[in-house]
């Protein structure tokens, strides 16, 4: 009897939506198994997991803690590997059913192009992956069986939201965003706000790298850009909509003036298992929600001037070539430094757009030329922050 249990390689498993997604596993034997588990460098985490879950192998980022990895698990016939070609290389294995992304930056652009070769389905919870690479990685699935299934919160409201439409009745998506801490703050008191105050995001519990983007409200315009690949949707016509209670995921209007919205919890279980299940509903995935409750939803327009980041969605889309690989490297340096104290709040959007302007243009940028991009935009960016 074929065997109906999916077998599952989880990118970043000792992260907020790795760990989410080993909650979702465990919980559901009878559906997904564990074969595969990757981190960076917290190797006791990954361990933990590991125990627990038994998958057939393990990597890890960072070589020098391989031993202590195989010392734990080696005895347990999990086989322990490190390095970053093992980290990409782990994703084409014949048993695995599909790829979860959920390591941080462009880091998730290897493993995910070696999966689409692969043929494997990817649950994307690394949508830097499509902001560096969007076009590359749609050309790829056209010539590959794989798919695509969003983790993003927005973009699998978004994916609800067309279950069962014309795509060509779409008129506009709307993407909410929190807003972040920062959404009340005058300007001058935003430049100077400390990484303690852009790490107390109001409703969602994350990583620091995406809560620092969520502050910016570059993890809006990454959105976007994550839109417009996803859906196909051009730029003109995907619009963020501030939701200070993030409990309306996103929205889809159509061209009769229909809008059609998805709201739940702000729970990231719903939208990974809507993701693993290839758009399939799993009975329990998050808490009930009862909107009396929330008897109140609110919406506003974003304030640009007060979060540039968010602009650079559009200037990506519109210059399109190497864009929005550039940004997102000199984003990676810049969020880096400002956790580190090295710069402030309001540097942030400076450092992109000067990195923005100092690396080459290319119009139709090929892997090698993303792979060149990213490393020239995270030299020059560094340099400026010195
Ligand atoms: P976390 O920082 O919580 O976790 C990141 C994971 O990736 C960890 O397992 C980390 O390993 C691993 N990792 C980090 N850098 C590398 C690297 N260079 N090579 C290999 N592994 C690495 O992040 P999140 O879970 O918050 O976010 C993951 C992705 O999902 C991001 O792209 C984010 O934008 C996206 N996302 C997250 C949401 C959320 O609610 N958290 C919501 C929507 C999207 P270790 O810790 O062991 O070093
Ligand atoms: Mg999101």
């Amino acid at each position: 009897m074929k065997d109906t249990v999916k077998n599952i390689a989880v990118l970043g498993a000792t992260g907020s939506i790795g760990s989410q997604t080993l909650d979702i596993i465990a919980s559901h034997p009878e559906r997904y198994r564990a074969v595969v588990l990757t981190a960076g460098s917290r190797a006791d985490k990954l361990i933990e997991a590991a125990i627990a879950h038994r998958p057939r192998r393990v990597v890890i980022g960072r070589t020098e803690l391989l031993p202590r990895v195989e010392a734990a698990l080696a005895p347990l016939g999990i086989e322990c590997r490190a390095g970053d070609e093992a980290l990409a290389e782990c994703v084409e294995a014949d048993d695995i059913d599909t790829v979860l992304t959920a390591t941080v930056g462009y880091s998730g652009l290897q493993p995910t192009v070696r999966a689409i070769r692969a043929g494997k389905d990817i649950a994307l919870a690394n949508k830097e992956t499509l902001v560096v690479a969007g076009e590359m990685i749609n050309r790829m699935l056209a010539e590959s069986p794989s798919k695509i299934y969003p983790v993003d919160s927005e973009h699998s409201a978004i994916a609800q939201c067309l279950a069962g439409e014309d795509p060509a009745c779409v008129k506009r998506l709307l993407i909410t965003a929190s807003g972040g801490p920062f959404r009340t703050w005058p300007a001058d008191r935003m430049a100077e706000a400390t990484a303690a105050d852009a790490l107390k995001h109001p409703n969602w519990n994350m990583g620091r790298k995406i809560t620092i983007d969520s502050a910016t409200m570059m993890n809006k315009a990454f959105e976007i850009i994550e839109a417009h690949y996803l859906f196909g949707v051009e730029s003109g016509r995907i619009e963020a909509v501030v939701h200070p209670q993030s409990i309306v995921h996103s929205m889809v209007e159509f061209v009769d003036g229909a809008v059609k919205a998805q709201l739940g919890l702000p729970d990231m279980h719903l939208p990974i298992a809507y993701a693993l299940g290839c758009h399939a509903r799993l009975d329990g995935a998050a808490g009930h929600m009862s909107l009396a409750d929330f008897a109140t939803l609110t919406f506003e327009k974003p304030d640009v001037k007060r979060f540039p980041c968010l602009g650079l969605a559009h200037t990506a889309l519109e210059r399109r070539g190497n864009t929005a690989c550039v940004i997102n490297a000199a984003n990676e340096i810049a969020v880096a430094a400002f956790l580190e104290g090295r710069i402030k709040f309001g540097q942030i959007y400076g450092v992109i757009e000067r990195t923005l302007e100092a690396v080459p243009y290319i119009a139709e940028p090929v892997f090698d030329d993303y792979v060149a991009s990213n490393a020239e935009a995270r030299v020059k960016a560094a340099e400026m922050i010195k």
